[in-house]
């Protein structure tokens, strides 16, 4: 069994619906799921566009790397197509934000997540979960949370949001 963690995010629709629907699929697919806090965020970069929730799950799995992005992305397209007649922006990200203590530079996946070290909606939640963990850099969540701008952040709810 290996320790994950995973970023979820949405900015559509019903958000909080989504994120409560995305962490009730990742049960089904992973081992001893925690959840953190639930966090609003301004949306980045292109900022005309609704706040994110977002949140990170920790749980356990015996998948291989591709095989949990292959469960990943077959829950973002099952929820979007539910929620959404035709194509559009999904309604939830799921991103593998650490594998164990893997790291991964494959054109599909990379491992840690790219900007885990410079978000603060990952950041944030990740600590809830685990500030001490250390990355397979040598860093430590809860320092680096330190780094990172919070001020667009918000958190909304503690971690019984899932119901
Ligand atoms: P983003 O998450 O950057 O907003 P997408 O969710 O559309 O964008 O992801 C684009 C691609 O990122 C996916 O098709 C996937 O192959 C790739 N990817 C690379 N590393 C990861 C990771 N750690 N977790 C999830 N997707 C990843
Ligand atoms: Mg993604």
């Amino acid at each position: 069994m290996t320790n994950v963690f995973l970023g979820i995010g949405g900015n559509l629709g019903d958000r909080r619906e989504s994120m409560r629907s995305a962490v009730a699929a990742l049960r089904q697919i992973i081992d001893d799921v925690r959840v953190s806090s639930l966090y609003e965020s301004a949306a980045w970069g292109v900022t005309d566009q609704p706040a994110f929730l977002n949140a990170v799950v920790r749980g356990r799995t015996t998948m291989k790397p591709l095989e949990l992005l292959d469960a990943t992305q077959a829950i973002e397209n099952n929820l979007g197509r539910v929620r959404e007649q035709h194509w559009g922006p999904r309604l939830i990200d799921i991103d593998i934000l650490l594998y164990g203590l893997a790291v991964i530079d494959e054109p599909r996946l990379q491992i840690p997540h790219p900007y885990l070290t410079q978000r603060g909606f990952v950041l944030r939640p990740l600590a809830d979960l685990a500030a001490g963990l250390t990355l397979p850099d040598g860093s430590l969540v809860g320092e680096l949370l330190t780094t990172v701008d919070q001020s667009d952040l918000k958190r909304i709810e503690g971690p019984s949001w899932t119901g």
